[in-house]
């Protein structure tokens, strides 16, 4: 590592424009012409755009989309694009999706459009009292968080309701109040943290307490998507299969250290659609493993069972707070393009889209874990990255690749020696 004796107090770089910002850093870490010309190469989103959307831009980093063919949702068949660095992902929701074509692909629902605020009050001394106080004023609470958003409210969204608790803390009891607001099409953090931070002058005042943090919850239990569907026995390969699928439910079912990685995989797929869509991936998986976790043990987010008939039947539940405007969704050009292919018109939509995704891919390891192991399916489809890491081009790709599945050594020296060989045969 090349420690530079340069400062990393740069007067002015916000201020700089993005190529200067990029020399600066340039100099600072002695980058080569060819990694400048790498990191200034334009992608697929304007510069200044990129420029807008966060704070001292130096390049943009294009992810792969691909798109998850075979779904069928609520009776109707849907293209997913799904951004994601991971080979086999998009592979394998194609994969599941096509062996329950033929049931009727997936069903989904949603629990509505429910996001929740926080705000935090303590200092006060009867905290039971206080909680009434707030409650009893629910009306000036409507009205002031209604008033913070017009348009939402236009749309047919707005305040719903609220909640108080006390919860007991290591300072001491803290009253929360919760604003459980309808936010339609928004994902909605700004819209419900911009009442949080309007209503909490009031809530002192009511109170007498002093508030502190002013901020929505990720864990949206308010705004649940669900998706279910049925493979038959048959289609999977029969009711052996099935079983060792719904016996690598119950191991995530039971154990912490299997569940995360149980629902890791189903966020390959939901987290894949939500980048695409511009929405706001870091939210959603905060949100999912909360949720995994909210009844005090952490969890698989799926459930499977064997149906009367011997299908195997998948279940998932989780909160998708996603929406088709505000944030990145409306303003960068590849996320429109993407929710165009969906088709979807509300975020309701898109969320029930989104658990069928999470369903399908859970599906598709599960089903490798349960056989034939994850590795070689993923191995043959990570053979690829493998190759051009090696330094291998154009068609030396496929052909490294395929040699080191055949092989099986899907590994870098192995990788290098043989394109050395395979470039030594080809000049002899
Ligand atoms: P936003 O404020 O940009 O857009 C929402 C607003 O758009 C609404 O308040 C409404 O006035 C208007 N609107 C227009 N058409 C609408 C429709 N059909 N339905 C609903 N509203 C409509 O964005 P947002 O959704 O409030 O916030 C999302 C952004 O907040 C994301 O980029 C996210 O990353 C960011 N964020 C997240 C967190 C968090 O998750 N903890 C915290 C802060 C900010």
């Amino acid at each position: 590592m090349t420690i530079s004796n340069l400062s990393s107090r740069i007067p002015g770089f916000h201020r700089m424009t993005t190529a200067e910002r990029l020399e600066a850093v340039a100099a600072f870490s002695g980058l080569d012409g060819a990694t400048v010309a790498q990191l200034g190469a334009p992608g697929n989103i304007d510069p200044h755009l990129a420029d807008h959307m966060i704070e001292n831009v130096v390049s943009t980093l294009s992810i792969p989309i691909g798109i998850a063919t075979n779904l069928r949702v609520d009776g109707k068949d849907v293209l997913v694009p799904m951004a994601t660095e991971e080979s086999s992902v998009v592979a394998a929701v194609c994969n599941s999706a096509r062996q329950c074509y033929e049931t009727g692909g997936f069903v989904t629902s949603v629990s509505g459009n429910l996001m929740i605020a926080q705000v935090q009050l303590v200092g006060v001394p009867d905290p039971h009292g206080a909680r009434l106080r707030i409650l009893e004023r629910r009306d000036e609470v409507a009205a002031i968080c209604d008033g913070c958003d017009p348009m939402l409210v236009q749309l047919g969204g707005g305040f719903r309701e609220m909640e108080v608790r006390v919860v007991p803390s290591l300072g001491g009891p803290m009253v929360v109040t919760h604003l459980i607001v309808d936010t339609r099409d928004a994902m909605g953090a700004n819209a419900v943290n911009t009442m949080a931070e309007t209503l909490a002058p009031s809530i002192e005042r009511w109170t007498g307490g002093r508030v502190l943090l002013r901020i929505l919850s990720n864990l949206a239990d308010r705004r649940v998507a669900r998706a279910r569907a049925t493979w038959p026995a048959e289609a999977i390969g029969g009711a052996g299969v099935r079983d060792g699928m719904i016996a690598a439910y119950h191991f995530a079912e039971a154990d912490p250290y299997r569940a995360a990685t149980h629902n890791k995989g189903i966020m390959n797929g939901v987290s894949a659609v939500v980048l695409a869509t511009g929405n706001d991936t870091r939210a959603v998986e905060a949100g999912a493993h909360a949720y995994a976790a909210r009844d005090g043990r952490y969890t698989s987010l799926t459930r499977w069972e064997a149906g009367a008939d011997g299908a195997l039947v998948g279940a998932i539940e989780l909160p998708l707070p996603v929406g088709l405007v505000g944030g990145a969704t409306k303003i960068h050009p590849t996320a429109r393009a993407c929710l165009k292919i969906l088709g979807v018109t509300t975020a309701a939509e898109l969320a029930r889209i989104i658990a069928a995704v999470g369903l399908a891919q859970n599906f598709g390891a599960m089903k490798a874990l349960a056989t034939t192991g994850i590795q070689q399916g993923h191995m043959a489809l990570h053979a690829n990255n493998v190759a051009i890491a090696a330094g291998a081009v154009g068609e030396e790709v496929a052909r490294l690749a395929a040699t080191l599945v055949e092989r099986r050594a899907v590994r870098q020296d192995v990788a290098v020696a043989e394109l050395e060989r395979m470039r030594g045969a080809r000049t002899a």
